[in-house]
């Protein structure tokens, strides 16, 4: 069976893509199955750059087809912030709890409790041939300063799909129906059928 390695350490974002990629007759694994993998640096100022930097760096190091994200939440009232920098936003060491602070830091300096946002995903595949794919996808929402939720990761306590609720109060299938990494990953689930059959 074909094997493909996700190039994720987070293990939230590998369930969530695990979870689409089942339908598919293939061995998923993830770079928890490699002992001392380095870091790829992600040093792209795009989601699409970063994610076929992560690709191609795994793939050269499992020799694996590989399938990479890189995703972030964009937020109007900060100009786009945090972006490509959502994963390091309150610094090198950050987690989810620093980088959520940080938010709340930033929208209060600019003096506002909410704003639209949007979380945006690009998926890059690499073959084991060198053939590249790239997929893209987005959901609107908007950032409050109230917590809601214990669900899903990263700032997703703080981004409302309506006027009620947050991600973090979805199941993880809920979640994937219309997240942009779900969007993201069918697009490329069709993509890689088509490519497979
Ligand atoms: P990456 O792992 O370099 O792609 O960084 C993605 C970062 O964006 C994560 O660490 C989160 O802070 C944020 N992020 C991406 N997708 C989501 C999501 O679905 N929910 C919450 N935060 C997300």
């Amino acid at each position: 069976m074909k094997k493909i390695v996700i190039a994720s350490k987070n293990s939230d974002k590998v369930k969530e893509m695990r979870l689409v990629l089942s339908n598919l007759p293939i061995e998923v694994l993830s770079l928890a199955d490699f002992a001392d993998l380095p870091d790829a640096l992600e040093d792209g100022t795009t989601f699409e750059a970063n994610a076929l930097i992560k690709a191609r760096f795994f793939h050269e190091r499992t020799g694996l087809a590989c399938l990479a994200d890189d995703s972030g939440l964009e937020v109007d009232a900060l100009g786009g912030l945090p972006g490509v920098y959502s994963a390091r936003f309150a610094g090198y060491h950050a987690d989810d709890l620093t980088n959520n602070q940080k938010l709340l830091d930033e929208l209060k300096k600019v003096g506002v409790k909410e704003s639209a946002a949007a979380y945006r995903c690009a998926l890059a595949f690499i073959d084991t041939d060198g053939t590249e794919l790239l997929t893209q996808g987005k959901i609107e929402g908007k950032i409050k300063t109230v917590a809601q939720g214990n669900g899903g990761f990263g700032y997703d306590p703080y981004f409302y799909i309506d006027d009620e609720r947050t991600m973090a109060q979805l199941s993880t299938d809920e979640k994937n129906l219309i997240s942009h990494r779900g969007k993201a990953l069918r697009e490329m689930v069709a993509k890689l059928k088509e490519m497979f059959s």
